[in-house]
């Protein structure tokens, strides 16, 4: 019997009715022959009321205690959908994620390091549809542990690997992987197919359509994973190990990425010398920052450099405190912050075999007078640092520049 699990995003489990249409599409795969387990977020908006509420309580809050209150709402809309799914007449059961999830790791960024599946075998073997609270699991010390956010995809995809299911359906609220974020360009196009490689890259510079570990886990254990919607009857977005003989005349670049989730750290006129980028990022790395692009380059003839990088804006002040901390050390250097800008990232496994793919995307910014603050790349993608209220424009118009844009009157 085919084993399949279902995630449902918190635009799908807002609220009673939509629940009831989740129920009734969960019914339809369950009727069909499969067993089933459902992933569940919590109401779209909660999760950010419950962190917010806990910033109101206490402005440092210990994360174990974060996690206790961010957890609650997967846990309701999982039971919530049980017992919907049971005045259905469909055998269901909710379950807890310290039942099934071990993670590891920081609370509130765990990351799953094993899945417990005999009670859901159990469950499987009895007819019921397993349905699972996403985004937590249970830390080493017996505390719950959150996934970071986003992290039910994550969710989904370890409870798909570790029950061995024969695919992973992620539904949303768009109709699948679009060449951008629709909300963003309406002319995005929905992609038919997405390797892994370019979801994954796409993923980790801000399409927050999936989250980027999800991808990752999917990719390592070669798990058919679809993104689909919950409001309609769609085919959705494949994402394959590779593209096949079809799909290779698709264009050279995927799709285009934005995040608005990192801020710039300048520091001007820092000696030239060996160790001074090390004495930087030491601190940092000790703090558990994750330093994103890096931009050094000395001043010829002065014997300074200047140097930046970026930071996830929500650490720029604690990033701050640490490098006040190692200017003694450094000598000298002036440090300016900016949070007002937004990553813009192209990503496709074209741009591995074709170099004017970056020069394109730098000639069509300047045409439009876009100033880059950085610049970075890796095999198939480059990311430049834009001012935040330029970033809709830069997606725009790089995506009408790669032949993007949907036709007119085909538009999301
Ligand atoms: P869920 O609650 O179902 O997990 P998310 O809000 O996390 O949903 O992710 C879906 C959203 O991702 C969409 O509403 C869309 O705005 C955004 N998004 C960003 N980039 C893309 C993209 N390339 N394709 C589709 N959606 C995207
Ligand atoms: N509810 C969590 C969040 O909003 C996890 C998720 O929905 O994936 O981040
Ligand atoms: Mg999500």
């Amino acid at each position: 019997m085919p084993r399949i699990v279902m995630k449902f995003g918190g635009t799908s489990m807002a609220g009673i009715e939509r629940i009831r249409s989740v129920a009734a599409r969960v019914k339809r795969e369950a009727e069909a022959g499969n067993e089933v387990l459902v992933v569940v977020s919590a109401m779209a908006g909660e999760t950010d009321r419950l962190v917010q509420l806990c910033k109101e309580a206490s402005a440092l809050a210990d994360p174990k205690e974060y996690d206790v209150v961010v957890a609650s709402g997967e846990q309701v809309t999982s039971g919530l959908l049980a017992m919907t799914l049971q005045n259905m007449g469909v055998k269901a059961r909710s379950f807890m994620g310290w039942q099934l999830v071990r993670a590891s790791g920081v609370h509130g960024n765990a990351r799953v390091e094993k899945i417990e599946g005999a009670l859901l075998d159990e469950a499987l073997k009895e007819g019921m549809v397993a349905v699972i609270p996403g985004f937590q699991g249970v830390s080493d010390d017996g505390r719950v542990a959150t996934l970071g956010r986003g992290g039910s995809d994550t969710s989904a995809v370890a409870i798909a690997a570790g029950i061995k299911a024969d695919r992973c359906d992620i539904y949303t609220d768009v109709d699948g992987v679009y060449t951008t974020d629709p909300r963003i360009v309406p002319r995005a196009r929905k992609l038919t197919k997405i390797t892994f490689e370019e979801m994954l890259e796409l993923a980790g510079v801000g399409a927050k359509v999936l989250q980027v570990r999800s991808v990752g886990l999917a990719m390592r254990e070669n798990l058919p994973l679809r993104v689909l919607t919950a409001f309609d009857d769609l085919p959705g977005t494949e994402i394959v190990p590779e593209l096949g003989e079809d799909d290779m005349e698709r264009n050279a670049i995927a799709g285009i990425a934005a995040d608005r989730n990192e801020a710039r750290i300048t520091l001007t006129r820092i000696p030239d010398q060996p160790g001074t980028v090390a004495a930087v990022m030491g601190p940092l790395a000790e703090a558990g920052i994750q330093v994103d692009m890096i931009v050094h380059a000395a001043t010829a003839g002065e014997g300074s450099s200047d140097l930046t990088f970026t930071v996830p804006r929500a650490s720029l002040s604690q990033a701050v405190s640490a490098l006040e901390k190692s200017r003694a050390t450094i000598g000298g250097g002036e440090l300016h912050t900016d949070d007002a800008v937004a990553k813009v990232s192209i990503v496709g496994v074209g741009i591995r075999s074709n170099p004017e793919l970056a020069a394109k995307m730098f000639a069509t910014l300047a045409e439009r007078g876009i100033n880059l603050l950085a610049v970075s790349a890796s095999e198939i993608k480059v990311s430049v640092l834009v001012a935040e209220d330029e970033m809709e424009l830069a997606v725009r118009v790089l995506h009408t520049a790669f032949g993007l844009d949907a036709p007119q009157g085909e538009a999301a």
